[in-house]
């Protein structure tokens, strides 16, 4: 069968308005109301699992790659991913995210910790508990202050440092049926979790599990990256397997009060990008909404998020930018520059492997964690060095993968600019940083 020139002008036309690709292959069910998801938001084409480093001895093994694919659910608005492996295996003990890496990250969860502690009135005989408390980056200031604490962590290696750091930690995933075991001994005045409700498969259960936990008169702060700064800074590459879901304000409001929780403040903070810290407490709790709740609301009401054309009309702009990064890299190139990556985040896999971005653009990337060091990223196979090797091979340009941590990075590595080298990064778009 032929495809004449009218169907190929047709095909163009349904592209450019973001049709093509708008239907779900598959009709999952969503995974917090249960409306079967139809709609495609971003088609990030096959990639692999963005945590998996490689180590270089398995350099020639077969590599699992799996469809990457947002979708919104024309109901709650909740953007998602599909089912597609277990989390045992996304969370094993190879996964080597400690987050005590990040000195910006230390200084937020440090002042998080003040902050908290003199806005709820914590001392000795209350109660702190952390989800997804990772190596005790966080719950190591509450400790300082003499407060209680339980770290619940799924990942045995990092939970593990957080043990001999004298952090007390449960090694297990957080839902109803550990939430119903802690609660037999101590409920939290304070119950935290940063940047883990987009990561869990099972949102529902997540939060079930946190009305159980929950002190009456307890609070509960989560951070998320914000769905709002997603759509409008085109912040796609934070689109990876293990985020299964993409979060706005409002849509997190309906996931509470579907759990009998209910949220009342909420502040926007700089992380990743662009995150909210939520506040929730008991539905019966007699805390009033704030003023900044109400206003963010409007704001995303405001910028479409309530309306399922907002969410179609992404994909097309997806593709957009990629052939912009593309263009830019290969403009480096034919100037004859030289380019080393700088950070193994899982951002940068989504947006390398998206790109076909491999070892012909990027000569090597660095990272300063020596857990990702020596492997290879997944799928390019861009060989992951030690920072020194940026002052040793004097690249013309350092592409920032965590371009949300930029300036710190840039900071770090000011002396590129001794041999006239150049930083690049996105924001949004990707350029040269002055
Ligand atoms: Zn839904």
């Amino acid at each position: 069968m032929g495809v004449g020139p009218g169907a190929v002008e047709d095909m163009a036309v349904a592209r450019a308005g973001g049709e093509r690709g708008s239907v779900a292959m598959t009709m999952s069910p969503c995974r917090f109301c249960g409306a079967p998801l139809q709609h495609v938001f971003a088609d990030l084409g096959m990639s692999p699992l963005a945590n998996s480093n490689i180590p270089r001895s398995k350099a020639n093994a077969m590599e699992p790659f799996y469809p990457l694919c947002a979708l919104v659910c024309s109901r709650c608005f909740l953007v998602q991913l599909e089912d597609f492996e277990s989390p045992q295996h996304i969370f094993d003990d190879e996964y080597a995210y400690f987050s005590s890496y990040s000195s910006s990250w230390l200084e937020h969860s440090r002042r998080y910790v003040e902050q908290m502690t003199e806005r709820l009135g914590l001392d000795a005989s209350s109660q702190v508990i952390e989800l997804a408390s990772n190596d005790g980056y966080l719950l190591q200031y509450f400790v300082e202050r003499g407060i209680p604490v339980l770290g619940i962590e799924p990942t045995a290696n990092t939970a593990r440092v957080a043990i001999d750091k004298g952090i007390p930690t449960r090694i297990e995933f957080w839902g109803v049926q550990t939430a119903t075991a802690v609660a037999a001994d101590t409920r939290a005045d304070l119950l935290l979790g940063n940047n883990v409700l987009a990561h869990v498969p099972d949102i529902n259960d997540f939060v079930a599990g946190m009305k159980i936990a929950l002190k009456a008169g307890g609070v509960i702060t989560i951070e998320f990256p914000h769905l709002l700064k997603l759509v409008e800074l085109n912040q796609w590459d934070t689109i990876y397997h293990e985020h299964f879901s993409y979060l706005s304000f409002a849509t997190v409001g309906r996931v509470f009060e579907a759990h009998g929780l209910r949220l009342f403040d909420v502040e926007e903070l700089p992380t990743h990008g662009g995150s909210l810290r939520i506040f929730g407490c008991h539905d019966d709790d007699p805390r009033e909404r704030t003023e900044a709740a109400r206003e963010l609301l409007e704001r995303e009401h405001a910028a479409g998020l309530q309306e399922l054309r907002t969410y179609l009309d992404y994909g097309a702009r997806v593709i957009e930018d990629k052939r912009q990064i593309v263009s830019f890299l290969i403009d480096l190139k034919r100037a004859g520059r030289s380019i080393a990556g700088y950070g193994a985040p899982a951002k940068g896999n989504t947006l390398l492997n998206f790109c076909g971005v491999g070892r012909d653009f990027v000569d090597f990337t660095c990272d300063a964690n020596p857990h990702k060091q020596d492997h290879l990223l997944p799928g390019t196979h861009i060989p992951i060095l030690a920072p020194d090797a940026i002052r040793e091979h004097r690249p013309d340009v350092v592409l920032i993968l965590p371009w949300n941590i930029k300036d710190e990075i840039m900071e770090q590595l000011s002396y590129v600019r001794e041999w006239g080298g150049r930083f690049a990064a996105r924001s949004p778009e990707l350029a040269l940083l002055p």
